[in-house]
């Protein structure tokens, strides 16, 4: 996605340890106009087959999912990182090793809001080592939901998510794909 690529190299900054901040358009500061092109570039490329909801992690992907969300019309759900009060105990939980924090966090969906059956639609910001990615695909495993396909907006290719996801037979649709950052400047795919 053209767009989106320039806004990387225009605004994106590569720091140590192989991470591309975004935080002026994505990750802190969101540009609408660019999450809305990238809802209907999901949407288009998923639009083929029936999906019942678009599934995230809590906090970066929801921007994304909102908008993917909106043009399928079907409702979006995110898995949530901490438990509240409000958080039913019957939930499905499983555990996402942090890339960029280094930890292993759980992350939780409600029960109720995933039925047996339906087609599930997973965005993402970033995908890097697929640790977010299998932990969502564990819930709608858990909920006997079938995986319609991954839609990621910024994949690294260097690193082993992608390859993994679809030697696991999911299609997996990234709008840009890095394939090395060279002297802090993004090589693109
Ligand atoms: P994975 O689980 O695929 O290893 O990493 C994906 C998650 O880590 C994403 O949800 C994203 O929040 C974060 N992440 C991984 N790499 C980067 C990066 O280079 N930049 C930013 N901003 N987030 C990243």
């Amino acid at each position: 996605m053209d767009l989106l690529k320039q806004r990387i190299v225009e605004n994106g900054r590569v720091l140590p340890g192989n991470i591309l901040k975004v935080d002026s358009f994505i990750n802190h500061m969101i540009d609408p106009q660019l999450f809305m092109e990238i809802g209907k570039e999901f949407a288009t490329y998923f639009s083929g087959q029936p999906i019942d909801k678009v599934l995230t992690l809590e906090v970066s992907g929801i921007g994304v999912a909102v908008m993917t969300g909106y043009i399928l019309q079907v409702p979006v759900l995110f898995a949530k990182k901490t438990v509240s009060k409000t958080l039913s105990v019957d939930c499905y939980e499983t555990d996402v090793f942090s890339y960029t924090k280094n930890t292993t966090y759980k992350v939780r969906v409600d029960a109720k809001f995933l039925e047996a059956g339906e087609r599930v639609l997973i965005v993402d910001d970033f995908l890097a080592n697929g640790q977010a990615m299998f932990g969502l695909i564990d819930i709608c495993n858990q909920a006997k939901c079938e995986v319609a396909g991954v839609g990621i907006v910024i994949e690294k290719g260097f690193q082993p998510g992608g390859k993994q996801l679809r030697e696991n037979g999911y299609d997996v649709h990234s709008l840009a794909v890095i394939d090395r950052f060279d002297d802090g400047k993004v090589v693109f795919r």
